[in-house]
């Protein structure tokens, strides 16, 4: 009887977790910089109360509001508490095959690239999400039975360059017509050998993604960097893995052979470019574009999450690249975790304040988690191979 690839909808065992499919949102308020400290008319405008997970955001000595949520951390929060409550998580759900997006949204020097991106190559207490995800995916893969796999990508008035290999650029998103999943199969794939490995290709890619912004005479803050990591990974028969087979699948060919079952994820992890909004009055030219274009994919990301929260029938999805490759990883089928980065300077109260709400419209958002599982006849066909390659050696003998 013939065997069918599967992927069903279920609910992941997040026994602790009494909503596991809602958008997790937390607060990272950067310590003040040196300018701030230096500035004799400098007020906070922001007050964290972790213990509560609120936010108390100040716009004058008489008004204030307080906000919720997951998560609200202080300054002195540390690298390593922040990956714990923001990404393990989602990286722990990507190792049982679901895909899952990490994303960093906040206006430009509030600490989004501190937070995902730092190598803490002298400092491994600094490292940031980017390296401690890989740190966790390397130790919970086999590097013999399972992959895993990088691009490194940065969007730019909506076309994709390669981080991996700069001279890309304009590269396609392609979207699976039946399992609706999206790659970037034009992009650099590197698969990853070790933590090292990894620490030199985002090296290379940050040194590519300020290059080509030097050449083009832009800031970084105005692109989106994408870091999408690939995992396969072979469920053992005996693993006790929740998996989504029914009793009455077959998992064994008719000769009784077991056959192997890869779970196939995607970790996005998504430094956006910087939430401010780009003054158009006086800009011309190719900063007028730019304006456009950051406005469209932000903006499109905004719309989204506001369908998603209202748990709108249609997400438009299809209106920028930006939503279009988290088609598969944001919001629907995925674990997502947002974190919002804010400065504590009250010159930046109405920025903070517009980032702040964004966040607050994306705690409401409800996912239904994917698990995508599936015969692996690749393994299969190599191992009924060389079993026939054994038989022919004893029947020549
Ligand atoms: P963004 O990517 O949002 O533009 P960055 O991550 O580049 O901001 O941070 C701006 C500056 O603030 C950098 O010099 C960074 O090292 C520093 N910074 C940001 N967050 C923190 C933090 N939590 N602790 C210490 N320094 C930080
Ligand atoms: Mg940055």
């Amino acid at each position: 009887r013939s065997v069918t690839p599967t992927s069903r909808t279920r609910s992941p065992r997040h026994e602790n977790d009494p909503e596991p499919g809602r958008v997790r949102v937390t607060i990272r308020v950067r310590p003040r910089n040196v300018e701030e400290l230096s500035d004799a008319d400098y007020a906070d405008c922001v007050e964290v109360q972790p213990e509560l997970k609120k936010l108390k955001l100040r716009k004058n000595n008489w008004n204030s509001e307080f906000y919720k949520f997951d998560e609200v951390f202080a300054e002195s929060a540390s690298q390593k508490r922040i990956y714990e409550t923001v990404a393990k998580p989602v990286v722990e759900s990507v190792l049982n095959g679901y895909n899952g997006t990490v994303m960093a949204y906040g206006q430009t020097g509030t600490g989004k690239t501190y937070t995902l991106g730092r190598l803490g190559k002298d400092d491994v207490s600094e490292r940031g999400i980017m390296v401690r995800a890989l740190e966790d995916i390397i130790v919970n893969t086999t590097p013999t039975s399972d992959s895993v796999e990088m691009s490194f990508l940065q969007l730019y008035m909506e076309s994709i360059q390669d981080l991996l290999a700069p001279e890309k650029i304009n590269i396609p998103i392609v979207e699976d017509a039946k399992t609706g999943e999206v790659s970037v199969p034009g992009a650099t794939v590197v698969k990853i050998q070790d933590l090292d490995h990894f620490l030199q290709l985002l090296q290379i890619g940050e040194a590519n993604r300020l290059a080509a912004n030097t050449k083009l005479n832009t800031e970084s803050s105005r692109s989106h960097a994408i870091l999408m990591v690939n995992i396969r990974k072979s469920v053992k028969n005996d693993e006790e893995t929740g998996s989504s087979f029914q009793e009455n699948d077959s998992k064994t060919d008719r000769h009784g052979n077991q056959i192997p079952i890869v779970r196939k994820s995607k970790l996005l992890i998504v430094d956006l470019a910087g939430s401010e909004r780009i003054d158009k009055s006086g800009s011309e030219g190719r900063l007028l574009e730019e304006a456009k274009f950051i406005n469209l994919s932000l903006t499109s990301l905004g719309k989204c999450i506001n369908a998603l929260a209202e748990n709108s029938p249609h997400i438009p999805t299809r209106d920028s690249k930006l939503t279009r490759l988290l088609r598969d990883s944001f919001g629907g089928s995925a674990r997502t975790s947002l974190i919002i980065t804010i400065g504590p300077s009250s010159r930046h109260y109405p920025e903070t304040t517009s980032t702040i709400m964004f966040g607050q419209r994306a705690m409401k958002i409800v996912n239904t988690v994917k698990l995508r599982e599936e015969f692996d006849y690749e393994n299969l066909c190599r191992n009924l191979e060389t079993q026939m390659e054994h038989l022919t050696v004893e029947i020549d003998r």
